[in-house]
């Protein structure tokens, strides 16, 4: 190994390459604090001349490789194993923007550009980059792409599928793949872009990226409402699809419990409403310059009658931008604040949109009847039909032990429900390593067969990204 670190470091230099327990051991934990790896090194290159040169040298050497953006990933995918043989490559030093076309509203850029500057950059240019989450200030472009993430603005914008113009990409044998100009037609074939977006630096490391922009927001107005059950939530997504149509761009739910978890933590937030209501329901209306004309009537319009039907009980629109972004706040501080609460086990899942509700009511009635110790939680992005479904352990639980024993089997009843109800056992975190056996356990034998098929014809040696998302071969098979 001393000559693979010592082929490395002359490749990279002093600041592409870290060895010192100290600088890596940030990064060898996922962001949820689940899962602890080792590394060989951290690397750092600074082009994908680098980064092609480093996987060719990696590929002769026989030496993993684990991509890693902004570790802010929900399924411990950017984390290594603990054999201490892997490499962490981090395309952190890699965040210049290649360019910026107004005109076209694309930008170019590199895959270590965190997300919250990439929001800085288009609005600074009277633009918008439209997908956002709750941990935008360490996501980075190339995580972002390789888990095909989805946030708040799914609803109008998609994930990131759907946002994504070019690829460049360093394949397992080291050739880089380059495909950055956009084309609005091209059936030459696959798309073999789309095949790399949700990869999980499985089939390929992610070194730039072409992404869409969209017009600057003129006007922006966030409600707050609470209303009695979540089946009067979704009720009033269809209102709200109905009167607003695509100005409506975000729907979150929380029940009253998540609210107060989320004040709990933050001891200078207020409850937007005065009294509690079963469930809170995020709503966010955007209009550019074009369609800004009477957004807010609109909006009133559209509540009022909401109101008068009984769907809605009490409600406040955002005053100012400051009010918008106090109660986006509230909705992005719910992972922190259940971290900080202590043990759980957490379910990104989606069901059919129009029987989320049942099924919300229903796993949390069946949960709680089975395990009467535990909290069973759903809140985020009713509007996609995808719910985050926290299991939260008893007072006094151990973390670590309480996931890995209880928690685990409460996983998997949660997720044979999902399945049950046709639903996704990942709407939009990814696999990652949390979520392999159960891909295994519960996905579509030939769906499985394809991900291996194609996971061997990109990466035979099977260096990137191992034990995440896909194995060439499932567990306790003969070779
Ligand atoms: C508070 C909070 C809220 C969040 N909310 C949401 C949400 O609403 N919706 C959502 O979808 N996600 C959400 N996330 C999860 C996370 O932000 C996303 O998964 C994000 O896409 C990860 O980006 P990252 O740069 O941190 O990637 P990392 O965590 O570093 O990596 C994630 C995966 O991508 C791979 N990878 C990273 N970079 C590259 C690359 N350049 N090439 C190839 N593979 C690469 C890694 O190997 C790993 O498998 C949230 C996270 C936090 C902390």
């Amino acid at each position: 190994m001393n000559t693979f670190l010592d082929d490395a470091s002359a490749l990279l230099g002093p600041r592409g390459l870290v060895t010192d327990a100290d600088l890596l051991s940030p990064w060898l934990t996922d962001w949820r604090g689940r899962y602890h790896g080792r590394a060989l090194a951290m690397a750092l290159p600074g082009s994908t001349a680098e980064v092609s040169a480093l996987v060719k040298l990696c590929a002769r050497h026989g030496v993993a490789i684990v991509p890693q953006g902004g570790n802010s990933g929900m399924c411990g995918g950017a984390t290594p194993d603990a054999s201490g043989a892997q490499l962490l490559l981090s395309l952190r030093r890699m965040d210049a923007v290649r360019a910026f076309d107004a005109a076209a509203r694309q930008v170019t850029c590199e895959a270590g550009v965190i997300l919250e500057t990439l929001h800085r950059i288009a609005q600074a240019e009277g633009l918008r980059f439209p997908l956002s989450l709750g941990g935008k200030g360490s996501a980075t472009v190339g995580g972002l792409i390789s888990t095909n993430a989805g946030g708040t603005q799914v609803l109008r914008h998609g994930t990131m599928r759907a946002l994504v113009l070019g690829l460049e990409a360093v394949l397992a044998d080291g050739s880089v793949w380059s495909a950055l100009t956009p084309l609005r037609k091209d059936n030459r074939g696959f798309d073999l872009k789309q095949l790399l977006i949700g990869s999980e630096g499985t089939l390929g490391i992610i070194t730039a990226s072409t992404l869409r922009l969209v017009p600057a927001v003129a006007e922006r107005i966030v409600v707050w409402a609470g209303v009695g059950s979540i089946h009067d939530a979704r009720a009033l997504l269809l209102h709200g699809e109905e009167r607003l149509g695509a100005a409506m761009e975000g729907f979150e739910v929380m029940p009253e419990a998540t609210l107060r978890a989320v004040l709990d933590y933050l001891p200078d937030a207020r409850a937007p409403l005065e009294r509690s209501h079963p469930w809170h329901v995020l709503i966010e209306v955007v209009a550019d310059r074009a369609c800004a004309a009477n957004l807010r009537e609109r909006t009133e319009t559209a509540l009022a009658e909401a109101f008068a039907s009984g769907l809605v009980h009490d409600a406040v629109l955002s005053a100012s931008e400051g009010q918008a972004e106090a109660f986006w706040t509230l909705r992005e501080s719910v992972a922190p604040a259940e971290r900080a609460k202590g043990p759980a086990v957490q379910h990104d899942i989606s069901v059919p949109v129009e029987r989320m509700p049942d099924f919300i009511e229903a796993a949390v009635a069946t949960m709680e009847q089975r395990h009467p110790e535990i909290e069973a939680v759903a809140f985020g992005h009713l509007g996609d039909g995808n719910v985050h479904f926290h299991v939260i352990a008893p007072p006094g639980a151990v973390a670590g032990a309480w996931q890995d024993l209880e928690g685990k089997a409460i996983s998997a009843e949660v997720y044979d429900m999902v399945a049950e109800w046709g639903g996704s056992i990942s709407a939009e975190h990814g696999i990652g390593q949390a979520k392999l056996e159960e891909l295994e356990r519960l996905g579509d034998p030939v769906s499985l067969a394809l991900l291996r098929q194609v996971k061997a014809a990109l990466d035979p040696q099977g260096i990137l990204n191992p034990g995440k998302l896909v194995r060439l071969a499932p567990l306790g098979a003969t070779p």
